[in-house]
């Protein structure tokens, strides 16, 4: 069989089970179990014999709403292929506006120290690292688990981010720059997320307490009180923008929100100085 009509296959039976972007998952999935690059996919070369079993394995684990990069490793996130796993919450696109953020920062400050905290996979840390190579880079996570995951993408793109196991940033003595993607998601929306969400990703980089911004308010004042950063900017969920920005100014923050591709209030940034 030919890898467009094994994906053929594959999209099929994820159309039939309304799950969106089948076509582009059909293909991750067939590449996944054949090993074809995207190129060899796209010559559209012959997949091996046993390949079939091993789809039919992924797409029922897809039926039950496993994410499809939980199912290959693998995410893009800021051009960066990642590997990711159960442990950590897989990236999304909208938080590569925290990585714009922190380095238009460093563009002003380019010896400044960059925190990514709740790292997760490594993501925004290993996306700085790339872009912007002679920067120190820290990545902080309460989870054991999401370092494990961060710590092999720090190796498999070999950048010199180092990894730090702590709650918010009670482990961390300074940074100039903290990129923060808390968990944000209000408690008792949880069990109203996708399944792939609610089920499958850990729960530990979602739950953000009441309003969701227990973590976020925390943060902001230890930022206040003793870490006194030239910027920390947080993501955040629908609605929260304007909560954070008082929350800062409270503080005695001056405080703004940097919109994403789609137009959402996305981040809030807070400065002190
Ligand atoms: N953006 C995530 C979601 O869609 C939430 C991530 C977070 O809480 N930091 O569920």
């Amino acid at each position: 069989m030919k890898a467009r009509e094994a994906a053929a296959q594959v999209r099929a039976e994820l159309e039939a089970a309304g799950i969106p972007d089948a076509a582009m998952e059909a293909e991750l999935l067939t590449r996944h179990a054949s090993g074809l690059s995207r190129s060899a996919f796209f010559a559209d070369e012959p997949v091996a014999e046993g390949i079939r079993d091993e789809l039919d394995t992924l797409v029922a684990r897809r039926l039950r709403r496993e994410p499809t990069p939980y199912l290959t490793g693998l995410r893009e996130f800021h051009g960066l292929e990642l590997v990711v796993g159960p442990g950590a919450l897989i990236p999304r696109p909208e938080t590569e506006l925290l990585v714009e953020v922190g380095l238009r920062e460093l563009e002003r400050a380019p010896n400044a120290t960059v925190l990514d905290l709740g790292t997760g996979c490594g993501a925004i840390a290993i996306a700085i690292a790339t872009a912007a190579p002679e920067t120190r880079v820290i990545a902080a996570d309460v989870s054991a688990d999401a370092l494990g995951v961060a710590a092999l993408n720090v190796k498999r793109h070999a950048v010199p981010v180092s990894l730090v196991r702590g709650d918010l940033a009670s482990a961390i003595r300074r940074a100039d720059i903290i990129l923060a993607n808390l968990p944000y998601v209000p408690e008792g929306i949880i069990e109203t997320l996708q399944p792939e969400v609610q089920h499958y990703e850990p729960r530990v980089a979602l739950n953000g307490g009441e309003d969701g911004l227990d973590l976020v308010r925390a943060l902001l004042t230890d930022c206040e009180s003793r870490l006194r950063p030239r910027l920390v900017a947080f993501e955040v969920g629908m609605g929260q923008a304007r909560h954070v920005v008082e929350a800062a100014e409270a503080l005695g923050a001056k405080a703004g929100i940097e919109h994403d591709l789609v137009g959402w209030e996305r981040v809030v940034t807070a400065r002190w100085a």
